[in-house]
């Protein structure tokens, strides 16, 4: 069995909008989706359209009970929840978590609104899967499965977004997008719930140079990635979320730059896999 097994898989890794393009195929053009298994268990962070391909591989693998967390419900992020193959199998038990609606809505409302008429032909109704809608309010500690214990915190985002925290056999993976950070006041509850990670997949649709006047949309920059894992000793920068328009090249030139600053970092991309 993989008892011990810790796996990250990067299924999309574009901010805001799937942007396919000539120039853009070694990273991948997909919106976030994000694998993580512990041992023989699945955990899904966002179903952009990445979640197509991740879906279409679960059917195939038979993989029949899982667990999603969505960040937060911007079209990016559950753009691919209709096309996820496993929601259509009778024999599939997934719970579905979200922490920021409560105050306005279910998560279940949130797919109701959103899979209707007129952006959407079908209901949830046609998916035939067992699938739980489970609302938290973050900072909630989550446990999944015996063994997994996911820890949350609230994001700067326009509408709300969750981090989290994903530990497991005394290692830990994070998963924080969208979010936009405050010059040189790094969030404190966001550093407590990185610290010591292996590692941090971030929100790095900017560069600092291009934040100034993006500020207000939400989203943070790869400088600041390598400022708060450096400040929280996480070991490895994921950088993620890529502007809808980076080339190929740009992304090779980031990471160039980035690792420059922080032997640790990595531009995601479609297909990567890392261990930990
Ligand atoms: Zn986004
Ligand atoms: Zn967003």
């Amino acid at each position: 069995m993989s008892d011990g097994l810790f796996l990250v898989r990067f299924w999309g890794a574009r901010g805001s909008l799937p942007a396919p393009a000539a120039g853009n195929c070694e990273f991948g053009s997909d919106s976030p989706c994000v694998e993580i298994r512990c041992g023989d268990h699945v955990l899904i962070f966002d179903l952009g359209s990445g979640a197509q391909a991740l879906g279409t591989t679960l059917v195939q693998e038979g993989v029949k009970d899982f667990d999603i967390f969505l960040s937060h419900s911007h079209l990016d992020h559950v753009i691919g929840l209709p096309f996820f193959k496993p929601f259509y199998k009778a024999t599939v038990h997934a719970r579905l978590f979200a922490g920021h609606f409560l105050d306005d809505m279910t998560c279940f409302e949130m797919a109701e609104r959103f899979m209707a008429p007129p952006f959407f032909p079908v209901t949830p109704d046609i998916f035939h899967a067992k699938v739980e809608f489970r609302d938290f309010r973050p900072p909630a500690t989550l446990k999944p499965q015996p063994g997994i214990v996911i820890s949350t915190v609230r994001l700067n985002h326009p509408n709300g977004a969750v981090g989290y925290r994903v530990d497991y056999k005394g290692r830990a993976a994070c998963y924080v997008t969208d979010h936009e950070h405050i010059p040189d006041h790094p969030d404190s509850g966001l550093l407590a719930l990185i610290k010591g990670a292996e590692i941090l997949i971030y929100d790095c649709m900017y560069t600092d140079a291009e934040f100034g006047p993006c500020r207000g949309f939400g989203h943070s920059t790869w400088e600041e990635g390598v400022r708060i894992c450096e400040a929280a000793g996480v070991k490895r920068l994921v950088i993620f979320h890529h502007r809808p328009g980076r080339t190929d090249e740009d992304l090779r030139q980031i990471e160039a730059e980035a690792q420059a600053r922080f032997p640790g970092a990595i531009v995601a991309r479609t297909g990567l896999e890392l261990t930990l």
